[in-house]
């Protein structure tokens, strides 16, 4: 059976990636979302297993020593990871499986997965992306202010990308997703090797 594709969603922090994710699995439910752990809080109406995996620094760490994660970081001050389990028995049985993670985390994925496709997600604008983040109305004051500098360095990082989204209107920017997912699903591979063999089968 053909590997999964395994979609890498990134970028700043308010750009809209949970919000295009989410969207994109709605339209497209064959896709799996891979669920990270992490040490930071519950946000209200965050769903333990649903939106993370909440746990304490101790276990995080301990997960960590059991190499359990794919990859991890610290991003914001707490621990974000990939369980590797999920992400490998998804795209063992041919499922394709998102991850909307940090770029740091995103980049150690492409050494172990260099076929994932990396996407990078830009808002319209630096202002637009402060204000995004304070109507969200998630982080303190305090929060805000390191995310938001926080994106000034990450935006360079877009260059190790395969794809750049700007997020202007969210219904294009999910287009623009699909539509990757799609063309990656027609790359000619090392798999064309079969596709190549069963067309000679015939004759
Ligand atoms: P991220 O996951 O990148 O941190 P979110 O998905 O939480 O960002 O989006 C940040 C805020 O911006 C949310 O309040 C969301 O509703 C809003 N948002 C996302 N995409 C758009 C868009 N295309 N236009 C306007 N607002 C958007
Ligand atoms: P938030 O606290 O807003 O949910 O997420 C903060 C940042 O952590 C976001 O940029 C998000 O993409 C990233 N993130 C979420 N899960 C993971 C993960 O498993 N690994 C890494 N490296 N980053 C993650």
């Amino acid at each position: 059976m053909d590997k999964g594709l395994l979609i890498v969603v990134s970028g700043p922090s308010g750009a809209g990636k949970g919000t295009i994710c989410k969207q994109l699995l709605d339209v497209e439910p064959d896709i799996m979302l891979s669920v990270s752990a992490t040490t930071r809080a519950p946000r209200k109406g965050e769903v333990e297993g649903k939106n993370y995996y909440f746990m304490t620094k101790q276990h995080f760490e301990e997960l960590i020593a059991k190499d359990e994660f794919l990859e991890y970081a610290h991003v914001y001050g707490n621990y974000y990871g990939t369980p590797k389990r999920y992400v490998q028995e998804k795209t063992a049985q041919g499922k394709d499986v998102l991850l909307e993670i940090d770029i740091q985390g995103a980049l150690q994925v492409k050494e172990k997965y260099p076929h994932g496709v990396f996407i990078f997600i830009l808002p319209p604008s630096m202002k637009e992306l402060k204000q995004r983040i304070i109507h969200r109305g998630t982080e303190s004051e305090a929060a805000i202010e390191q995310r938001f500098m926080a994106a000034f360095e990450e935006i360079d990082y877009v260059k190790k990308y395969d794809y750049c989204i700007i997020n202007d209107d969210l219904g294009n920017a999910v287009d623009k997703v699909r539509a990757i997912i799609k063309a990656e699903k027609c790359k000619v591979t090392e798999d064309i090797e079969k596709i190549i063999s069963r067309f000679k089968e015939e004759i």
